[in-house]
């Protein structure tokens, strides 16, 4: 049992179905960085097919830094966050899940598969727009089985307030209604418009110094390639309680969790690591 988790057994490594096996092909498997050049090989793919932009693959490299300081596995503080992540898209009303180029790249299935158990529109939301990208987003998705993807430039005509960027513009059917939304990868100014919308953020970020990971109501400090995974089995286990007790028990599991308490802990991961 993880230690402060109410429901999480497992801590077995799990990226889910997203990696392809040709990208395997030219990595020895017993290369000692073998998992972390297969998610750079999933990233230099997306941008060589157009998901991914220059930019994303710089982000990245910011991610992977964080990642190699965690020692690139979810901590048991992650798996916190993850349940306290997962019970509040359980409860919600609305939740949506906001994809970005790095995210369609790496986590395509995941967020498809995630999306289906805890019912979730998913909305594209790019900071560099074009239409040439956002359909090619829409079609990663919907190969893996996605069958509405929101946020579409002609149709994002709501516009979240105080924000210049292209991300300020949102699908009404999508975020712009949403209770709940889960961002993978965010820029910080748009999670602070988010939360001051009154939307229950959830965000992953590998840095938990981030605007992002500060200011969001529910921060997994992990790389999304893991979190994901883990999100669903946590929904399937969730979903596993009994119906009388589940939803007391996903109340009580995100009015315990502690965002500014969690990232500090996980800073704390890192600094163990480094010592
Ligand atoms: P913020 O805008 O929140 O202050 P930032 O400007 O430092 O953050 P951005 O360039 O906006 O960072 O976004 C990159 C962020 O995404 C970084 O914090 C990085 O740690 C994180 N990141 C990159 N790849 C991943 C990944 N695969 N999983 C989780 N987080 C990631
Ligand atoms: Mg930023």
């Amino acid at each position: 049992m993880v230690p402060g988790s109410l429901i999480y057994r497992n801590n077995h490594k799990n990226y889910g179905n997203d990696i392809s096996p040709q990208l395997h092909s030219h990595i020895p498997a017993n290369h000692p960085r073998a998992e972390s050049l297969l998610i750079r090989n999933m990233l230099v793919d997306g941008y060589k097919r157009g998901l991914v932009v220059s930019e994303g693959l710089i982000a990245h490299g910011r991610g992977e830094a964080f990642d190699y300081l965690l020692g690139e596995k979810t901590s048991n503080i992650a798996h916190i966050a993850i349940e306290a992540a997962s019970s509040a898209l359980m409860l919600a009303r609305y939740p949506v899940i906001s994809v970005n180029g790095n995210i369609a790249a790496l986590c395509a299935k995941t967020v498809v598969e995630l999306s289906h158990w805890i019912g979730a529109r998913i909305e594209v939301n790019l900071f560099y727009r074009t239409l040439r990208r956002e359909r090619i987003i829409k079609r990663e998705l919907k190969c893996f089985g996605a069958k509405e993807i929101l946020g579409m430039s002609l149709k994002s005509t709501a516009v979240i307030p105080e924000l210049q960027s292209e991300r300020r513009r949102v699908d009404p059917s999508g975020i712009m209604k949403a209770d709940t939304v889960l961002v993978p990868l965010e820029d910080g100014d748009r999670t602070e418009a988010l939360v001051k919308m009154g939307k229950t953020v959830v965000a992953i970020d590998l840095n938990p110094m981030s605007r992002t990971a500060r200011s969001a109501n529910i921060t997994i400090v992990d790389n999304a390639i893991r979190a994901l995974p883990k999100m669903i089995m946590t929904v399937k286990k969730l979903r596993g309680l009994k119906q009388e007790q589940r939803e007391e028990i996903m109340k009580r599991i995100v009015k315990e969790f502690d965002n500014p308490k969690n990232l500090l802990e996980s800073l704390s991961v890192m600094r163990e690591n480094l010592a």
